[in-house]
């Protein structure tokens, strides 16, 4: 089934009787070359491209809840590149790159919008630190404009510049960064993965991982045991509990993240914007709703729902930056489980066991990484070698000290990332 302007005037006219499941439901076959664990963005995009690029469809993704249930389908849906380090800087311009041809290449509208991200400074020392990151930026072939007050309050008038606290000195923009809609992501790439023969398999969690002889053999799961050549750990939040059935010990920490939406309003914020020092950014969505969020609620949880003073202070961040949003009523709010690595950079790794791969640790920001990560991880479980974007992203540097990418400079505490 492929969509196409014509298709949707079709069916339009004719009740749309004609449109089918995105998907099929199969059964567990008791034998995969591979088996992805998890049916979240990374699973899922993992699983495209192991069948588009290797010709591998042999394949199951495990997913013990719904596709899309999961943190694909709970972030704020902001997309960019605009990493200062060297090792993220060009996985993350990979991934912008990928993002830029998704639409036609899944036949899927996943409704990317490049409208551009503002991270606001408060500061000469800000200016500096915003004009160095934009360097780096440019220098990886992606897109940075220094924008003074003026250049801020052309997009975004409403903001209080003259907060005595933090006054908005200006902003880096990054034009090619924005938003998509995250559940079409998920969706896009898994009919994606079943056109090209991968099984999808819902409500089937995985609760043990087989080894023999230091080698995977396959998986326990809530449907019998499935055996499989690979296995692919890509879990997010559960990335420690699902290692652990494979012995692993992970340097990785679950924390609670939370998101809020506002009613519908009229467009009033046309691009993304990032209020680092309030520990605040928002967006609108194209239905009209404002889409905002902070920090972490600062402990560890593998509860998809968060802490009510965390709530009050993301409110008070959003009345700093932008007073007139305490007439909007919230909605909606909710939280995910992210997997917060030690220096704030993900794992796309091989395992001490044969077989078995590793790929978590994306914190609060791997939902930009979807394509990236599915695309480099699939390489590595396809070749056996690291993809040359994702080759700094070893899980030993955290044992070793060595190639770490601290990004934020906050040292090695997870909740800090
Ligand atoms: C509130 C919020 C805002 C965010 N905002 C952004 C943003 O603006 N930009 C950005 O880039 N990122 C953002 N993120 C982060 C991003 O959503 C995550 O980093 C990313 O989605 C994680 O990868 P995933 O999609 O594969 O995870 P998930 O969708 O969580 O997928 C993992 C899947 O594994 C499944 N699973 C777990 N255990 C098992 C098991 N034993 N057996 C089988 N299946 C299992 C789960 O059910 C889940 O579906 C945000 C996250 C949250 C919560």
């Amino acid at each position: 089934m492929r969509f196409s302007a014509l298709r949707i005037l079709g069916e339009g006219l004719t009740g749309n009787s004609g449109w089918r499941p995105h998907w099929r439901d199969p059964e567990p076959k008791s034998d995969y070359d591979i088996v992805i664990i998890g049916g979240g963005g990374h699973g899922l995009s993992t699983a495209y491209y192991l069948a588009r690029e290797h010709g591998l469809r042999n394949v199951a993704v495990l997913e013990k809840g719904y596709i899309g249930g999961g943190n694909v389908g709970r972030n704020t849906t902001i997309v960019r590149a605009n990493y200062f380090l060297p090792g993220n800087s060009e996985f993350y311009s990979h991934s912008l790159r990928l993002w830029e041809g998704l639409e036609p290449e899944l036949n899927y509208n996943v409704m990317h919008s490049q409208r551009g991200i503002i991270g606001l400074f408060h500061s000469d020392a800000q200016r500096d630190a915003a004009v160095r990151r934009g360097n780096a930026m440019i220098n990886q072939g992606d897109d940075a404009v220094l924008l003074d007050r003026d250049g801020v309050r052309a997009h975004a008038p409403y903001i209080n510049f003259d907060n005595p606290r933090f006054p908005v000195y200006g902003g880096l923009y990054h034009p090619r960064g924005g938003t998509a809609r995250h559940d079409a992501v998920a969706w896009g790439y898994a009919r994606g993965a079943d056109q090209r023969g991968v099984d999808l398999i819902q409500n089937c969690e995985v609760t043990g991982i087989d080894i023999e002889g230091g080698r995977v053999t396959g998986v326990q799961t809530t449907r019998g045991a499935i055996r499989a050549r690979k296995v692919g750990i890509v879990v997010a939040g559960r990335s420690s509990q699902v290692a652990a059935m494979a012995g692993m010990r992970l340097p990785i920490e679950s924390h609670v993240l939370q998101a809020f939406v506002s009613e519908g309003l009229k467009p009033c914020i046309d691009c993304v914007i990032s209020f680092g020092m309030g520990h605040f950014y928002i967006s609108q969505s194209d239905k009209g709703g404002l889409v905002f969020g902070g920090d972490l609620d600062f402990y560890a949880s593998y509860a998809q729902r968060g802490n009510l003073p965390m709530a009050e202070h993301v409110m008070e961040a959003g009345m700093a930056l932008m007073p007139m949003i305490g007439k909007a009523k919230v909605l909606r709010s909710w939280g995910g489980i992210m997997d917060m690595s030690p220096d704030g950079s993900p794992i796309i790794d091989r395992t001490p066991i044969d077989g078995l791969y590793l790929n978590c640790g994306w914190c609060y920001g791997g939902f930009k990484a979807v394509p990236g990560s599915g695309h480099a991880f699939a390489h590595l479980m396809a070749t056996g070698r690291p993809h040359p974007v994702a080759a700094p992203f070893r899980l030993d540097r955290f044992a070793t000290g060595r190639g770490l990418m601290d990004e934020e400079g906050t040292g090695a505490q997870h909740n800090l990332h």
